[in-house]
């Protein structure tokens, strides 16, 4: 068991920082046994990178929802909506993705 840093976000999303100790199984310089415990630990100010991203991509939808309902005002733009809203469910795919793989490392905290 080896020692690291680590940062917490807010959110609940965290990511393992620097190396601090290594354990009396590990003699090998500079290697790590591979089993990584918390040293010590800080918080991280603002959103984590999976919740920036997934506030991106949900900006997107909303700025692309409101093209929808302009050009079903204007009519005659049937092509044009029916290829956004596909993109708009590729893109609630990805936000689902994103959401998945947040919750899978708030688990394993
Ligand atoms: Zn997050």
């Amino acid at each position: 068991m080896c020692y690291f840093e680590q940062t917490r976000w807010p959110c609940g999303y965290w990511k393992w920082g620097n190396f601090r100790e290594q354990c009396e199984k590990e003699y090998r310089t500079g290697e790590t046994c591979g089993l990584k415990l918390v040293y010590s630990w800080q918080p991280a100010q603002g959103m984590c990178k999976i919740c920036e991203q997934k506030c991106k991509k949900e900006r997107r939808i909303y700025k692309m929802m409101n093209d929808i309902s302009r050009w079903q005002r204007e009519g005659n733009r049937r092509a044009t909506i029916e290829k956004t809203m596909q993109d708009v469910n590729d893109i609630q795919c990805q936000i689902n993705e994103l959401l998945a793989t947040h919750v899978e490392r708030e688990r394993t905290l």
